[in-house]
């Protein structure tokens, strides 16, 4: 299997990044995890066939995680796909995505696609099965407005894919990412530690107690950026393809 980081940049553009989006194939799945606004953009750079996606697995409705949804829709209407799509993520994403699509294009919820579009509900710690991909949600920890909040631990393949979503630090992270094979932390700031985001030093404390196999540093803001090369840590960066 391969993730590729198609956008690893936070909601602000630091460094000129792109939004979060992250593309992992296998020889039996093709999935999205978080679709940010300028995801449709990115993939299309990338040379991504969006109509080989099964599943996008959302982790908060933040546009920079949510917003590229209804481009992505859009595209797939154009390009008159019909290969069945799953969008999964917090409770309330039926709501949440009808809405946004309204808003940036009128109608758009509404309009009769070519293909089955299902939208899911996850509920937090229930393992949910699509196709090849076992997906454990845990419930983090990111603010008022924009949640449910949900880290995804994600078993395909034989290999375990947990990503962190943008949070302060919770002992749930622990579950979600213990001995995976890539761990996808955000790591925002370096030491400043605040609320609704973790920062690397925070992060680092929990390491040998998570053990995963390979950690990738994503979401940084230009205080991490600016240390990039001085960190003993492997930092993501658009573009970026992980084997595993
Ligand atoms: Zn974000
Ligand atoms: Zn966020």
């Amino acid at each position: 299997m391969q993730l590729r980081f198609v956008g690893c940049g936070d909601a602000l553009g630091s460094g000129g990044r792109l939004n979060t989006c992250f593309h992992v194939t296998g020889t039996r799945t093709n999935f999205l995890i978080d679709c940010g606004a300028s995801s449709l953009p990115a993939l299309k750079r990338l040379g991504i066939a969006r109509d080989e996606i099964d599943l996008i697995l959302v982790t908060h409705f933040h546009g920079d995680h949510f917003g590229g949804l209804p481009f992505l829709l859009l595209d797939a209407q154009f390009t008159r796909r019909t290969r069945p799509l799953v969008v999964a993520g917090p409770v309330g994403i039926e709501t949440r995505l009808a809405n946004l699509m309204e808003a940036l294009f009128e109608h758009s919820s509404r309009t009769k696609q070519r293909f089955d579009l299902s939208v899911v509900a996850l509920e937090p710690e229930q393992t949910r099965t699509f196709g090849e991909v076992k997906v454990t949600p845990y419930p983090v920890v990111h603010g008022e407005s924009g949640g449910p909040f949900l880290a995804y631990r994600i078993e395909a393949e034989g290999r375990v894919v947990a990503y962190s979503a943008d949070t302060e630090w919770t002992d749930m992270l622990i579950p979600a990412a213990r001995g995976a094979d890539l761990f996808i932390a955000e790591a925002y700031y370096y030491d400043k530690i605040v609320k609704n985001h973790l920062s690397l030093k925070t992060l680092e404390a929990h390491l040998p107690e998570i053990n995963a196999r390979k950690l990738v540093l994503t979401h940084m803001s230009e205080d991490m950026l600016a240390r990039l090369g001085e960190l003993p840590y492997t930092a993501a960066h658009d573009g970026m393809a992980v084997e595993l």
